[in-house]
């Protein structure tokens, strides 16, 4: 798959519409880790890790290319973004996890059975984890 030049990809992110829920989400994990870092004292972000769920409506790959719109150009340009994907499980009371469904098919009745099926997970949004390097240390290497 050909990647389009990245200069490309964040002026359709910022000017196309769509997208801006991500570009959005993106700022909103930024102030999360950068109130986190504050807090601690002054560092610079290293990388941040987000869970994102299979039903929380988010695309992965854009909101990694929104966050490298946001962070670039300030001081944690070199920021990176892991997402972490959870998909949704779907249980049947009678049948137990169910493998087989098909992504995106949020039909509540078992495949197998006709039994109504729990969906657990898959909403998750948060950030789990992020790592950074305090101003101290980096002036003492
Ligand atoms: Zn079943």
């Amino acid at each position: 798959m050909a990647r389009e030049p990245r200069r490309a990809r964040t002026a359709g992110i910022i000017a196309g519409g769509g997208p801006l829920h991500e570009l959005s989400l993106a700022t909103e994990i930024y102030r999360t880790c950068r109130a986190t870092i504050d807090a601690r004292g002054p560092g610079r972000l290293d990388s941040a890790r987000v869970a994102i769920g299979e039903l929380a409506a988010v695309e992965p790959e854009l909101l990694v290319y929104a966050w490298e719109a946001v962070v670039s150009g300030g001081r944690d340009t070199a920021a990176r973004l892991e997402v972490e994907w959870h998909p949704a499980r779907q249980t049947c009371a009678n049948c137990g996890e169910l493998k087989e469904r098909a992504p995106g098919n949020w039909l509540r009745i078992c495949p197998a059975c006709g039994g109504p099926v729990r969906i657990a997970g898959g909403d998750e949004l948060d950030v789990i984890d992020l790592s950074y390097t305090p101003d101290e240390e980096e002036t003492a290497k």
